[in-house]
């Protein structure tokens, strides 16, 4: 998916465009709820073609003489990430320094740029616009992101300056690994050892689009590609300068995948921003598992991985499904465990359940704790079948949706997990009601 980024300094308007870019006017190709918080990402779609877009204006850093330096860096950002950059400006404030500056760095990067000037709220102010022909990147469209006028023509222009990306396709049994978390927890650390290892196979045909961005290999018999190496190795710049971008790229990352692997210190322990990233991978129905790194600074008795395991747990309530790899990317301790975890997930994620099985458990459910009545109505079980994989997914049909609680919904998903499994997988149940 090709990515547009919207670049410019503070109160320009940028994040009431992306809102309306990736607000429910326009087709909303997904919509993830945990994502809303601080979202800078989102997934648009116009004239039936789909691309993402990055507001680099959530990364603006706080503080009087942190303004430039946003600017710089955001742009830096869009110029790294984007394949069409939106620069926007302001009609009401004119023309400024500081846009001028952002011109400056965007015209180098060679990157197609569209010119928006935001806040042209009718059309006597049409004329405004014309000063900004002189930053140099042809016709200004005047917008108005409170009113929605000329958004139209600015995802006109935005989709026909999109490149036509051949995206990274793989054959469906090779397994996509993500590896996200924090700076320094020893991602591109665990990427070389499982390179380095012996038995690897790393082929090098590159990703195809941008900069190589992904790595294929083979170990045992099973192919793997490694997800945004690229962004791993090239170290040091702009990437994880603010933790805001370290999280979008790895939720790139973690959308192109089959199985995340949530990198954790075993060092320093458990953070919120752990929490924050594989709830993304949740949410994006992903198999997961943990990898506990640094496992060989650690001190350790016979139940420090126990108590480790516990925390883990405890911090992750929604993912007690996925299982905890213990190891060391510096000396390779335990290394061996992981890839045969990962490829345990993989297939737990693409498990499907025969339909007569799966009402054998649930029949079972239902005879042992009968679903609950409401205000003397009582939900009735017609039957279950999965309908999807990856995650697996199961549609319950039931006399009223109204009726079947979350809680009871539940208790169904644990004895669904407890006859199947599905190790390292979300898995999704909806009811629906039979016609
Ligand atoms: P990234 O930012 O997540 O890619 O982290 P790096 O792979 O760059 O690792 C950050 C630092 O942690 C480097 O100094 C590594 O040598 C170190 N490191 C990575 N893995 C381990 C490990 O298993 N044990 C120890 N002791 N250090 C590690």
């Amino acid at each position: 998916r090709p990515v547009v980024a919207i670049v410019g300094r503070p109160n320009v308007g940028k994040s009431t465009i992306f809102n309306r870019l990736i607000g429910d006017r326009l087709a909303i190709v997904e919509d993830k709820p945990g994502v809303t918080r601080d979202r800078i990402y989102g997934n648009a779609e116009w004239n039936g073609k789909q691309f993402s877009v990055i507001d680099t204006g959530g990364i603006e850093i706080d503080g009087e003489d942190m303004i430039l330096k946003s600017i710089r860096i955001q742009a830096e950002l869009a110029i790294e990430e984007a394949d069409v950059i939106v620069f926007m400006c302001d009609a009401k404030a004119g023309l400024t320094q500081s846009d001028e500056e952002v011109a400056q760095i965007l015209f180098r990067s060679g990157k197609p740029v569209l010119l928006a000037i935001n806040k042209v709220d009718n059309m006597k102010r049409a004329e405004d616009i014309y000063e900004f022909y002189s930053l140099g990147f042809g016709d200004p469209i005047g917008i108005s992101g409170s009113h929605g006028t000329g958004i139209g023509d600015l995802l006109d222009e935005v989709v026909d300056a999109l490149p036509e990306l051949t995206e990274e396709e793989y054959d469906e049994d090779v397994i996509k690994v993500a590896l996200i978390g924090r700076p320094n927890v020893g991602k591109s650390s665990l990427v070389n050892a499982i390179l380095g290892e012996e038995r690897v196979i790393v082929s090098d045909i590159a990703g195809t689009t941008r900069d190589a961005i992904d790595t294929p290999f083979e170990k045992d018999g099973q192919r793997y590609v490694l997800i945004d190496t690229a962004g791993m190795r090239k170290r040091g710049k702009v990437y994880e300068t603010t933790e805001k971008y370290s999280v979008m790229r790895a939720m790139r990352a973690i959308e192109r995948a089959d199985v995340v692997l949530v990198l954790i210190n075993g060092e320093e322990g458990i953070i919120e921003q752990d929490k924050h990233i594989a709830g993304y991978a949740y949410e994006a129905g992903k198999a997961s598992l943990f990898v506990v790194n640094k496992w060989d600074v650690v001190e350790k008795d016979d139940k420090t991985m126990q108590h480790f395991q516990n925390k883990i747990r405890d911090h992750f309530l929604f993912m007690t499904y996925a299982p905890v790899v213990f190891l060391s990317a510096l000396t390779k301790q335990r290394l061996q465990k992981l890839l045969p975890v990962v490829k345990h997930v993989a297939e737990q994620h693409s498990l499907r359940i025969q339909t007569h099985l799966l009402n054998d458990v649930v029949s079972d459910a239902v005879a042992i704790n009968p679903p609950p009545t409401d205000k003397g109505k009582r939900l009735r079980i017609n039957y279950a079948t999965q309908v999807a994989v990856k995650p697996p997914t199961m549609v319950v049909f039931v006399n009223d949706p109204e009726l079947m609680h979350f809680s009871y919904e539940r208790y169904l998903e644990n004895k669904i997990r407890a006859a199947f499994n599905f190790e390292g997988t979300p898995i999704r149940i909806f009811t629906r009601r039979k016609s």
